[in-house]
């Protein structure tokens, strides 16, 4: 491995080198690492960025068995694993990031502070180097989902790339530090949400996704449907209000979030749809902040006999059953009919 700044860079890793499980491949990174994937055509360029957040195997695990079956991809493959330090932190892919440090993907914006920041920074100015035609950021929702795909910019190229995975393309107008805003206009840049973190499923989409990426010889070979929607509403927890997953409402707590509300991924829900149940403070716990930072909570929620419900028919993304990230990130996005 080259080691010339804090990310090393491995150039042409084989087979035999990265060890017979993703768990053995990540404890020969030991951290944030490049790997370089030569082409048969050495003069382009594509790159791949994965488990910025440790607990969303499907991308490595691709790139792994990609790696294991001695493939060969069409142009150079710029891959990017990011928190390999926290997938390691036992138990094994369970945290998003190293306990107390910062979310990964919060941090490609300035000031690039602390270690994470170190490390996004590092991630763009060699991506900034290469020149990749184009990226593609896999994730894994945290829970039950269909795969989809996330952009900043709505264009032909970010249709096409989503649609190597997904027939859906979500349009965000939100800014929150995330890779794909700090190269939106170097490069067509799509995030992937490819299913839920424990879904064989998703770990099979992300595979397809990324071999069809890279045996492509053009990008207008990958040209499949996609729906898109735009301009995604983030729902948080507010300071100091709590919330719990059960089946019934808790009385002691603001926000009751069914175990199972995870099913509600993606689906169209009418304003008969029970979300849950919020206790004495109503809709005052949660926020739900458009890309202006304007509060929707009270257009887009109502409450009936303490039964948290729709104002208007919506579709909801991103719905975790994880109560570290509904507390320390948000409880789902929201997409209102209009
Ligand atoms: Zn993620």
């Amino acid at each position: 491995m080259n080691h010339t700044g804090p990310i090393p860079r491995w150039e042409a890793p084989t087979r035999q080198d990265v060890g017979h499980t993703v768990e053995e491949f990540l404890r020969i990174l030991g951290g944030p690492t490049f790997l370089w994937l030569p082409g048969l055509d050495t003069t382009r360029t594509r790159a791949v960025s994965t488990l910025l957040h440790g607990n969303e195997p499907s991308g490595v695990r691709a790139i792994h068995r990609w790696i294991r079956e001695g493939h060969q991809p069409q142009v150079n493959v710029l891959c990017f694993i990011g928190n390999v330090e926290a997938a390691l932190t036992d138990p094994v892919f369970s945290h998003r990031s190293i306990p107390g440090g910062q979310d990964l993907n919060r941090c490609f914006r300035s000031p690039f502070e602390g270690p994470e920041g170190i490390i996004a920074q590092a991630m763009l100015e060699e991506l900034y180097r290469i020149q990749p035609e184009a990226l593609i950021d896999i994730h894994n929702t945290s829970g039950r989902s269909p795969a989809y795909g996330v952009a900043t910019q709505n264009g032909v190229m970010q249709e096409s790339l989503t649609g190597i995975f997904s027939d859906h393309l979500v349009v965000t107008d939100l800014r929150l530090g995330t890779l794909m805003e700090a190269t939106e206009t170097a490069w067509p840049t799509v995030t992937i949400e490819a299913g839920g973190t424990a879904d064989p499923k998703a770990h099979e989409l992300a595979y397809r996704g990324f071999s069809r990426y890279a045996l492509a010889k053009d990008f207008s070979e990958l040209s499949y449907p996609v729906t898109v929607t735009h301009h995604p509403i983030r729902v948080e927890l507010k300071k100091g209000a709590s919330m719990a997953y059960a089946s019934a409402p808790m009385p002691e707590v603001d926000l009751t979030l069914p175990q199972d509300v995870d099913r509600l991924n993606f689906g169209t829900l009418s304003t008969h749809e029970r979300l849950g149940w919020v206790g004495s403070r109503g809709l005052d716990v949660l926020g739900a902040i458009n890309a202006a930072g304007e509060n929707l909570t009270s257009t887009l929620f109502s409450v009936r006999h303490g039964e948290l419900m729709l104002a208007r028919p919506s579709r909801l993304m991103m719905v975790t059953t994880n109560p570290d990230i509904a507390r320390s990130d948000c409880l789902f996005y929201i997409l209102p009919h209009v």
